[in-house]
């Protein structure tokens, strides 16, 4: 479903069917000379036919037409090639172009099972395989990702946008900023009914703490629409963003409370913490689910690490927690 949003920009609204997000908002800016589509959606028949269906609706020229991936997540790129061959330059954020670079090589997606294992999840219940992300994944990566870094400039018609890099919810995830118009696209940067998901990557990585200073950079821009990567449009995001930090104080706290009784694996820690999900108990959660919830368990853990309050070790690939 296509809208327009403000003049010369539409949200393509592409279907996101059993996940949480409904839908991803992949947004269209024309111009006479170039176009920008920003996210492609999953690599299925239902965002492909959606995504066309726009393209067709506007008639875009796809020789003029850029495509920005704001990050790896399949939802938001796996229809990149696609349009490549169709003619489209692609664009990502230079951090987030070492990732899409990784993903050539074949140890890529098997090598996400060892996050599985080190969270203390049971990889004969859970493997990549039941991932969204990976059952709608890139059939390959674009031939040619051409990088964005902070306030590179890109101009469509009467819009000079910036670029903004927003490390959290991925670790190159790039947002645009317009100043004149202030305008702000910001992928799953900040969303407004829903929490971005801020995940575990490795040790040393802090994606709490990315993802928080990637908040007060936000907050600092005059914004009159946020256009965001999932859900409904916001306007001024301020109160949003406050919600946001006081969210991430709260799991800091219930994660730091649920640590006191013990050392614990990040699943013994996911599986302690509330969740906003019809499944009652943690044995009924969807495969998927108890993955993502891990992230987010592992990533406010890590945090925790980092500022001193807790300590881990590794035994046997489980990473462990405990009070310091
Ligand atoms: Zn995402």
């Amino acid at each position: 479903m296509l809208n327009q949003v403000y003049p010369n920009i539409y949200c393509n609204q592409l279907p996101l069917p059993r996940t949480t997000l409904k839908w991803l908002n992949s947004y269209i800016i024309v111009s006479p000379d170039r176009n920008l589509i920003i996210d492609t959606g999953f690599n299925n028949e239902i965002c492909r036919e959606a995504l066309f269906n726009g393209i067709k609706e506007l008639n875009l020229d796809l020789s003029k037409t850029d495509v920005l991936m704001s990050h790896i997540h399949s939802d938001h790129a796996a229809l990149a090639d696609v349009l490549e061959e169709k003619g489209c330059t692609i664009y990502a954020g230079e951090k987030e172009k070492d990732l899409f670079e990784k993903m050539r090589d074949t140890s890529f997606w098997p090598n996400l099972n060892k996050l599985i294992t080190l969270f203390g999840l049971d990889t004969n219940e859970i493997t990549v395989q039941y991932s969204p992300g990976y059952i709608n994944r890139l059939k390959s990566v674009p031939k040619v990702i051409n990088p964005l870094k902070e306030n590179d400039q890109l101009t469509y018609g009467e819009y000079v946008f910036n670029v903004i890099d927003l490390p959290g919810h991925s670790p190159g995830l790039v947002g645009l900023y317009e100043k004149k118009h202030q305008l702000c696209f910001c992928s799953d940067h900040i969303l407004s009914t829903i929490t971005p998901n801020i995940t575990f990557r490795d040790f040393g990585h802090d994606s709490i703490k990315y993802f928080i200073e990637s908040l007060q950079k936000v907050e600092k821009l005059p914004i009159k629409w946020l256009f965001t990567g999932h859900r409904e449009i916001l306007g001024d995001p301020k109160e949003r963003i406050k919600e946001l930090y006081v969210h991430h104080e709260e799991r800091l706290k219930e994660v730091l409370k649920i640590m006191q009784t013990g050392e614990k694996t990040v699943a013994e820690t996911a599986s302690l913490m509330t969740w906003s999900i019809t499944a009652k108990t943690w044995e009924t959660f969807p495969k998927g689910q108890k993955w993502f919830a891990c992230g987010e368990a592992g990533a406010h853990l890590e945090y925790l690490n980092n500022i001193g309050k807790l300590k881990r070790r590794v035994t046997d690939d489980v990473l462990y927690y405990s009070v310091r």
